[in-house]
C-alpha cells in the first residue's frame, strides 16, 4: 500500500502552467490554490489534482494533504521559480500509484 504521509521531497510533479501567463497570475493571490485571510491565517486550501476544498479550520488544514513549495535551482529549466502545489490525499495515492519506483514510507517515530 501507499500513502504519501511524511514529507515531501519536493519532486517536480509535473504541475506545469501553460507558458504565457504564468508569473504574473501567480503574484495576484486571487486565484491561488491556497487562500489566506487577514493576518496571513490560511482561510483555503484546493487540491490542485481533482479541485477539492480541503477543510481547513483554525488555519490548519484538517484533512491529508501533501503540500510542496519547491524552488527551482540554477540546474532545472525553471531557475528562480517557485512552484507551490497541495494534493489531497486521494490525488496523493492515485498519483504514487504511477511511480514505477513506490514512495518510501517510513512511521514517524517523534508524534509531532
Ligand atoms: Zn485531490
Amino acid at each position: 500500500m501507499l500513502s504519501c504521509r511524511g514529507s515531501a521531497a519536493g519532486g517536480g510533479t509535473g504541475a506545469t502552467a501553460p507558458p504565457g501567463e504564468k508569473l504574473n497570475r501567480r503574484q495576484k493571490g486571487e486565484d491561488r490554490m491556497r487562500k489566506y485571510g487577514q493576518g496571513g491565517r490560511l482561510e483555503k486550501v484546493i487540491c490542485n489534482g481533482c479541485g477539492k476544498k480541503l477543510v481547513v479550520e483554525d488555519g490548519i488544514v484538517r484533512e491529508g494533504v501533501l503540500s510542496i513549495d519547491h524552488v527551482w535551482d540554477y540546474f532545472s529549466e525553471k531557475d528562480g521559480e517557485i512552484h507551490h502545489l497541495d494534493l489531497c490525499e486521494s490525488c496523493c495515492d492515485r498519483l504514487a500509484g504511477e511511480l514505477r519506483i513506490p514512495v518510501e514510507v517510513e512511521e514517524q517515530t517523534e508524534l509531532l
